[in-house]
Order: C-alpha cells, then structure tokens, then sequence
C-alpha cells in the first residue's frame, strides 16, 4: 500500500500492511530478549504470525550476561501481559509479584518457560544472528513498489553458515548489551584499546562471584560514572577487604562528580544517594583511588605485561585489568540497506529524542509510546526494546512491553488499540519501591524511585551520561496518544 500526500515512501508514517503481497509472510523479530519474546507473545494474541532470530544460543543472552545483578523493578513490571496469559494457559505459576529477579532469575522463571512453550518453541531459531536486511529486489534507492515487497533477512547460524528469510514486516529488538561504548573518551577506542580487549570487560563483571579470581589481587581501573562502574567499585572495594593485594582505581572523564555522588540524604532519589554516598565514603577513605580528570586516551603494555593507561590530560595509571562501564550503543550495522529516521545524536527513532537526551535530563521521562512512534521510513520495520533508545540508557522492561503490543496491534490492523495507551503503572513508577536495594541492584541502574515526579523534567544536566541509570519516569500514563511522526 502506497503512502498519502504524493506517494511519498520516505515517510516515516507507518501503513497499514492488509493487502500487501508480503501478507502471508511471517512477522521477523530480531533478537529473542525479554522484548522480542513479549513481540512473539503479542502477535501470537493477534493471529499473526512470528519469528524470533536469536543470535545467542538460549533466549535472555543478555539477562544471563548480568544474570548476578538483581533487577531494580520487581517481577510485577518486569512480565508481559500476552506473555503471561500464554504461559498461565499452560499452567504457569508466577513469581511473587513484589519480589525482585536477578539477571538469572528473569530467565529461568521466566523467559525460558516462555521460549519453551509449544506456540514459541518453533517459532524460534536460537543460534541464528541476523547480518543484515532489506527490501527484497529493491534497493535503499528505489521507490516503485517498495512497500509491496516483502523484508529479506539475511542470518549466519552458529557455524557461520548464511540463511535467508523473507517477511511481511520487522520488529528490531535486537537490545544493546552486545556494543557497549569504548574506554576512549573520544567514543572511539582508545589507542591500544583493541590490543589490550583481553585484560577488559565492559558491564558489570560477577567481581564477588563468578569472576572473583580474575581480579582477586589486582589492581583494578574502573572507566564511567554511571551506576554499573559505581556498583563495580564498591564490589571491587569489597573484594579488596577481603582479597590483599586488590587495588580499586577509577578513572572519571570530570572533577564534577556530583551528580555520581547524588544528593545523599538529600537526594531527590534515595537510593542514588545512598549509593552515591558509599562510593564518595570509599573515595574519601582511601579504598578507592579517584582519577579525576582521567580522559582514558592510549592504553599501552607495559614490560610485565600490566597496563598503563594514558589520559588526555596527561595523567598515567597502571594496572593489571581495566572494567569499561561507558555507555551501551545500538549497533546499526544490520539496517544500512533500509531507511530509518534516526536522531543524530542518541540513535533512536526522532521522537523519542527530546524525552531521553541525557543533555537535558538526568533521568528519562517518556510518555508510553508504540507503534507511531517506533515506526521507521520503512514501511513495517519497526524498533522496540532497549535498542528504541539508541544510546539514551533509561529503558524499562514495562515501557518495551507497551510498545510490542502497540506494535503487534498496529500490523494487524487495529489502529485504534495501537494508538491506545494501556500502559498502566502507578504514579510512583515500577522501581524499588520503598526497600533497601541490594548494593548489585543499585549498581545496575536505579536512579528511579517513588518519589521520581512522573512526567516532569529533571534539570539540565551539564555532564550528559553515557551510562546512567534508569528511570520510573517512563511510566507517566497519558490519555492521548502521540501523533504519528511526520
Ligand atoms: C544490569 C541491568 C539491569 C537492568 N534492570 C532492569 C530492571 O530492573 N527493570 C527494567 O525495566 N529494565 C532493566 N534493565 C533494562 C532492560 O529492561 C534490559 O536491558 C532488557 O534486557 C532489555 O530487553 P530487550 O529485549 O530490549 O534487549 P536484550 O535483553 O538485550 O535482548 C536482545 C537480544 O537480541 C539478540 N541479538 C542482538 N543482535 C542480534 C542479531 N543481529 N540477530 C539476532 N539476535 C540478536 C541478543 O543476543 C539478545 O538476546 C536493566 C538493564 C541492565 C543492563
């Protein structure tokens, strides 16, 4: 189906897709996380057909990969609506509603006995990345009879043999966990960076568990002032009370770390002060050595095999293992052959932009949004999930749901239930509420309270994140919806 207003296919308007030649195809959904899963679920619920391409070998890679952090939302916000009627039919008993999953929780209780299930288990191609995609026999250049061809995707399985797959529409929930930001400050890799990728990791690594002995009497550099390198240093810190020989270094791009430190008691979010004051507390005594300003710039092997890190500003550390904890970027390399409509700046479709851009937020507060909002130029591609933020780190699990079933409502044919907002969370937002968080649980992300004033802004923000936390603002619940796009 063409577009309005002239034929225009470079309009990022989203057309209904009845009628289309690709109609019988199957829906693709890039990435089998929480999102992509809840994608399946919902359009399962709508007669549609999918399709789950999960590069990794299980579905939830990447809650696995923080599978020690506990979640900052409890197990009420962190499940699917169509997801839960689909398991609950199978006899599924849910978690208890206020209690918080860790990483490894979310899938074992969760994600796995969805994916298991017979409507998902064949609907899901584990082991299969998704290289790239397009419209099939027409280039990104051409216009006549675009959106009546269908999608092709093009997939490597594990052993690298490549797969093609044809699809009346996309839905890119591919996350971000597998392109996290460099340590250059430059958001390039520092000089040496790649040579050195094997004494880094990015995230928060298990420090008190599964990865204790790589850095049990280390000397330890921690890059980022976000709540994953915050959480990594007082875990080091710990280990280092209990490992001799542990040192903890962290190296911080300003000498402006207020808003690392939060407000303390003050705090307009607890929590982040709480934590906030734990980190200056370990700073200020000594058992974390501060590196400020350190604008990570070469990274160079040192004769015994340790690292010395060079700043922009002139500064040097040596250590034997750096933790990189700048930030987390959409990889876009799979969607060069389609047209998107993108901010420059953040990565993520252009309405959102103004409602996460950590320039003018210090925590993200968009209205819920869907389909209208998600679609790109591309007739039928659209992005959920964490990817939908591009680089903006304030994404939550209840958020994404929201925009799959706006989605899945949208492709078929019920606008009226995609333009509909039935996200429907409390004015205090999903995060901890009320509880003493577990120290991992902070470390992870929350900036995001109860008392997080829904829909309002928070001030300017002179030192934009890269890695931040989330937020509860997401949840503002508001009665009209959000225009398309133009
Ligand atoms: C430490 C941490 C704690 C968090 N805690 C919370 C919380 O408490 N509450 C909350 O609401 N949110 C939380 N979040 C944010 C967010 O909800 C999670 O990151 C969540 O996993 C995002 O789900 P997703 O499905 O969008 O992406 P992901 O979970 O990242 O899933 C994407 C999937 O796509 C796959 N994939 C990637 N590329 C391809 C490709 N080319 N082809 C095929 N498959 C591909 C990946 O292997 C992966 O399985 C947290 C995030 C982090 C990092």
């Amino acid at each position: 189906m063409s577009s309005c207003c002239g034929g225009d296919s470079r309009s990022p308007r989203p057309e209904t897709p009845e009628g289309e030649a690709s109609g019988a195809l199957p829906v693709a959904i890039i990435g089998g996380g929480p999102v992509g899963l809840a994608a399946a679920a919902h359009l399962l619920e709508r007669g549609l057909e999918p399709v789950v391409l999960e590069a990794g070998p299980s579905v939830g890679t990447a809650p696995l990969a923080w599978g020690h952090v506990p979640m900052f939302s409890p197990w009420r916000y962190n499940i699917d609506r169509a997801a839960r009627t689909l398991l609950e039919r199978h006899g599924w008993t849910a978690p208890e509603a206020e209690t918080f999953p860790t990483g490894r929780d979310l899938v074992a209780r969760y994600l796995a006995p969805l994916a298991a299930l017979p409507e998902l288990a064949r609907r899901l191609r584990l082991n299969t990345r998704v290289t790239a995609l397009a419209r099939l026999r027409a280039g990104k250049v051409r216009n006549a009879g675009r959106e009546a061809q269908p999608f092709e995707l093009r997939y490597e399985d594990a052993q690298g043999k490549p797969g093609r797959l044809l699809a009346r529409a996309v839905i890119v929930a591919s996350g971000t966990w597998g392109n996290p930001s460099p340590a250059g400050s430059s958001g390039l890799p520092a000089i040496g960076e790649r040579e050195a990728a094997g004494r880094i990791r990015h995230g928060m690594p298990d420090v008190l568990g599964a990865d204790r002995a790589r850095y049990a009497g280390k000397r330890v550099l921690v890059v980022g002032s976000g709540h994953s390198a915050i959480g990594t240093l007082i875990d080091l810190a710990a280990l280092a009370g209990q490992a001799p020989g542990t040192a903890v270094l962290w190296a911080a791009r300003s000498t402006a770390l207020d808003r690392a430190y939060g407000g303390g008691a003050a705090d307009q979010l607890p929590e982040r002060g709480a934590l906030g004051q734990r980190l200056r507390h370990l700073v200020e005594t000594g058992a974390v050595t501060l590196l400020a300003p350190f604008s990570v710039d070469e990274i160079r092997r040192g004769a015994d095999g340790s690292l010395q890190v060079l700043s922009l500003e002139g500064g040097r550390a040596e250590a034997d293992e750096m933790v990189v904890a700048t930030g987390l970027r959409p990889d876009l390399g799979i969607l060069g052959e389609v047209r998107l409509d993108l901010d420059p700046a953040l990565e993520c479709p252009r309405v959102l932009a103004p409602l996460i851009d950590p320039n003018l937020h210090s925590c993200g507060t968009v209205r819920p949004h869907g389909a209208m909002e998600l679609a790109q130029p591309e007739a039928g591609l659209f992005l959920a999930g964490m990817v939908s933020y591009g680089r903006a780190p304030t994404f939550l699990l209840a958020t994404g749901h929201e925009q799959v079933r706006s989605i899945a409502a949208f492709l078929a044919g019920d606008l009226e239930a995609a333009r509909r907002v039935e996200l429907d969370l409390p004015q205090t937002g999903v995060c901890s509420a009320g509880r003493a968080l577990p120290e991992a649980a902070e470390a992870a992300a929350p900036c995001c309270t109860p008392t997080t004033p829904q829909g309002a802004c928070c001030p300017p923000n002179p030192e934009p994140a890269e890695e931040a936390p989330c937020c509860g603002g997401a949840a503002r619940r508001e009665a009209a919806p959000a225009e398309p796009a133009e």
